[in-house]
């Protein structure tokens, strides 16, 4: 099958609407809500009433929510086109926002779109989607977050009633959520790829303690983070808020992120060329010892790494995305997501770090914001599971094509393969001189 990133002149026109929208109406935004407004909280009238005539626009013109494939009421323009926007959507914090596909909403909604019944699409969903609300997603425990075998956060049937008790860690923005989803144990005695289910927990549920808000990096002030590390106290939720089947709650989980994971390294890409630009723009400004900083070997090479980077890791990403349109076989894709989610932190904190230095002391000050552009790079690393787990998986599925060798020595050992060679060869040889 060819392989074709190409959209068709209308999707293109959306998407040149999109560029110029974000630059004019969202990054002004981003700039006047800096550090005081979090895009997850609703309850801020002013950023309100400044967000909805912008989402009413986007809605307009068919870019809202995008994610939500076509069967759950979403336009199914599939991964490259939702990639596509991504690239975009990534130069700024509250573009995500205004276009409804902020993460952990969207893979929310879509675990609520396919599992939840009326009610529950009724009281979350709807009003999620139209930006009402937001939400969390819970999974992570403080003993074990790239390991699930290692959780022990637990719910038991009780009546008509589950019953969770346990800890969880680094729920993000809890804080200004109605409703989280939770992975919990529900069998302890099977594997929990088996033993786990997903719940949705109203945040105001009699029983969740907030143990701490935990913060990253320089940007959150110690104690009062975005990132909840959650006491569950025998808390009760009705039989009717397990979604999905009992057992199913690692293979719910694992179908939410593929796609989540090709929109953070396609941002990713957004977020590399800004910082490239800003590189560029900056050396092309200034001179030190005689000549422009553009003109200084080793930043031309960095200037050059950083652009090759971006190149390879945009095509890598869209190559992904097309599979997922294309290939039907998730298992096929896998190694592929996993592959462009081990690139998203290298590229990212490569590319940043050669812009924040080109710019020397204002590239790490406060002035300019590509230090906290560069914290994200490290975080890129960690969630949804560390790098190492990723290089796993993506060795495991390489070696499953590789079987090993015959014999004591590898298939390309030459005294082997010579002697066969010849042998070979000789072979023929007396055959074509009997044939003279
Ligand atoms: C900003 C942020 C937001 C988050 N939001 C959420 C959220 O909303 N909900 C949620 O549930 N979780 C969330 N998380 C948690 C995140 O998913 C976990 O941090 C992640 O899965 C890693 O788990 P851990 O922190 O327990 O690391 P650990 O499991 O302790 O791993 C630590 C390190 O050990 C090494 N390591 C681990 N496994 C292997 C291996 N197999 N081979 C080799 N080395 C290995 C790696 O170097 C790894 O970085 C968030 C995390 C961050 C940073």
């Amino acid at each position: 099958m060819a392989i074709d990133f190409s959209v068709e002149p209308e999707f293109q026109e959306k998407l040149d609407w999109m560029d110029a929208f974000v630059a004019r109406e969202v990054e002004p935004i981003d700039l006047y809500f800096r550090d005081q407004v979090n895009p997850f909280d609703r309850s801020n009238e002013t950023a309100n009433a400044l967000i909805r005539p912008l989402q009413a626009q986007v809605q307009d013109r068919g870019l809202w929510a995008c994610h939500m494939g076509p069967h759950l009421g979403g336009q199914g323009y599939g991964q490259v086109k939702l990639a596509l926007m991504n690239e975009i959507l990534g130069r700024s914090l509250w573009a995500q926002v205004v276009f409804g596909c902020q993460a952990p909403d969207s893979g929310n909604a879509e675990i609520i779109a396919h599992y939840g019944n009326a009610e529950q699409k009724q009281l979350y969903l709807r009003p999620l989607l139209d930006g009402e609300i937001s939400s969390s997603y819970s999974m992570t425990e403080p003993q074990g977050g790239s390991d699930p075998s290692y959780f022990t956060c637990r719910a038991r049937r009780d009546g008509d009633e589950w019953v969770i008790s346990g800890e969880k860690w680094f729920t993000s923005n809890f804080k200004y959520a109605t409703f989280m989803i939770v992975m919990v144990i529900t069998s302890p005695d099977v594997p929990v790829h088996r033993g786990s289910s997903m719940f949705l927990v109203p945040t105001d549920t009699p029983g969740i303690e907030v143990v701490a808000n935990v913060g990253v990096g320089m940007n959150e002030s110690l104690g009062d983070g975005d990132h909840a590390y959650l006491r569950f106290n025998e808390v009760r939720v009705p039989a009717e808020s397990l979604l999905g089947d009992e057992g199913s709650g690692f293979k719910i989980a694992q179908t939410r992120l593929g796609g989540g994971r090709v929109h953070h390294a396609m941002r990713t890409v957004g977020v590399a060329q800004q910082a490239l630009d800003m590189m560029c723009e900056r050396v092309l400004s200034r001179e030190t010892k005689g000549s422009l900083v553009a003109e200084k070997q080793s930043i031309q090479h960095w200037i050059a790494d950083s652009w090759i980077q971006i190149q390879q890791f945009r095509l890598q990403v869209l190559h992904c995305a097309w599979l997922i349109d294309n290939e039907p076989d998730y298992a096929a894709v896998r190694q592929h997501i996993a592959g462009i989610k081990v690139q998203t932190p290298k590229v990212y904190i490569d590319v940043v770090y050669r812009a924040m230095h080109a710019h020397g002391a204002l590239g790490v000050s406060n002035q300019m914001p590509l230090m906290s552009m560069w914290v994200s790079g490290p975080v890129m690393g960690i969630v949804d599971g560390p790098t190492e787990v990723h290089k796993d998986t993506i060795a495991k599925q390489v070696l499953k094509s590789h079987r090993p060798s015959d014999g004591l020595f590898p298939s390309q050992h030459l005294p082997s393969r010579i002697a066969g060679a010849r042998q070979y060869v000789e072979s023929r040889i007396e055959h074509e001189i009997a044939n003279l």
